[in-house]
């Protein structure tokens, strides 16, 4: 098996293919050789479960993945690569590509069509500039994954994981925990890629919760709260509310009261259970 944390080797292949690294499409590379097992270690739960990878670069975390699990499927925009996988990946027939923009495939039918009834984790090492669109693709497919183990920035996973009441939550944190247990599990420094990125990035694991904390019926009119509450995070969570939400401040005002909150309580102060809580009673305060 080709050593893809060896520089020497990567240095080789892109001469050899002609491969330039793209900026645009978020191509730094893991060349730190604990981190790709780290990952497949913690993502893959047993061989029997599927992965789903996004983003493959030349392959070094899809080879770890492909030692942990009996079936790989990763999804990779850029087809340039196809030349340097075919020599990296040679070794591992039940790895597949699929080469598309994960933003354009439609989850459950795609999963049904590669991995038929088996269970399926996500391992990745994705493309910052979509980390939060990626995240909530798989997270509002209907798709019960497993687990979501990814690489992201550090700031990003700092978001994703925060506390919901505290000051480093945001929209994208709510939308996230809606639906699993977001925790951070390790950092990684930025010379841990090649080309080295100009931010550190940390490993995060989201594991869908068993029990949904929100009917997926009522999914929608929480994140529109969501959104309204964080769109304005400096005001009170009444000005916020009734002008994100396009409501009478009064309707807010009762709803907030209801809730057992002061005037000036401001959105990102609420828990997780506060902000369901309160998507339940800006309905019965708007519907009368
Ligand atoms: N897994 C490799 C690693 O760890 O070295 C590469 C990770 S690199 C951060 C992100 C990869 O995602 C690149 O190979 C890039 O071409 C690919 N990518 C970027 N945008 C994508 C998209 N919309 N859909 C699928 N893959 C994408």
């Amino acid at each position: 098996m080709l050593n893809l944390t060896d520089m020497q080797v990567i240095r080789e292949l892109a001469r050899r293919h002609h491969f330039t690294f793209s900026k645009g499409l978020g191509q730094n590379f893991l060349i730190d050789p604990e981190v790709c097992p780290a990952i497949a270690e913690t993502g893959i739960p047993a061989p029997e479960c599927g992965v789903l990878e996004i983003g493959t670069g030349f392959g070094v975390l899809t080879q770890e993945l492909a030692q942990k699990s009996e079936q790989v499927i990763a999804v990779e925009l850029d087809k340039r690569l196809a030349p340097v996988l075919k020599e990296t990946l040679h070794e591992f027939p039940h790895v597949k590509i699929v080469w598309q923009d994960i933003m354009k495939v439609s989850l459950p039918e795609f999963l049904r069509e590669q991995f038929g009834d088996r269970r399926v984790a996500v391992c990745a090492n994705l493309p910052y500039y979509i980390t939060s669109p990626v995240l909530m693709h798989l997270l509002e497919s209907g798709v019960r994954f497993e687990s979501i183990t990814v690489m992201v920035q550090q700031e990003a996973a700092d978001r994703l994981c925060a506390r919901l009441g505290s000051r480093a939550a945001g929209a994208v944190t709510a939308a996230v925990q809606l639906r699993g247990h977001a925790e951070q599990l390790f950092s990684v420094p930025r010379d841990s890629f090649y080309p080295a990125p100009k931010v550190d990035s940390a490993v995060i694991r989201i594991l869908p919760y068993e029990t949904p904390v929100c009917p997926q019926e009522k999914l929608e009119a929480v994140l529109k709260v969501v959104k309204a509450g964080f769109a304005q995070r400096r005001k009170t969570a009444e000005n916020a509310l009734a002008s994100g939400l396009g409501l009478p401040k009064e309707t807010v005002a009762a709803a907030l009261s209801a809730c057992g909150h002061s005037a000036t309580v401001r959105f990102e102060q609420l828990t997780l259970e506060q902000v369901l809580a309160l998507t339940d009673a800006l309905h019965e305060a708007k519907n009368g």
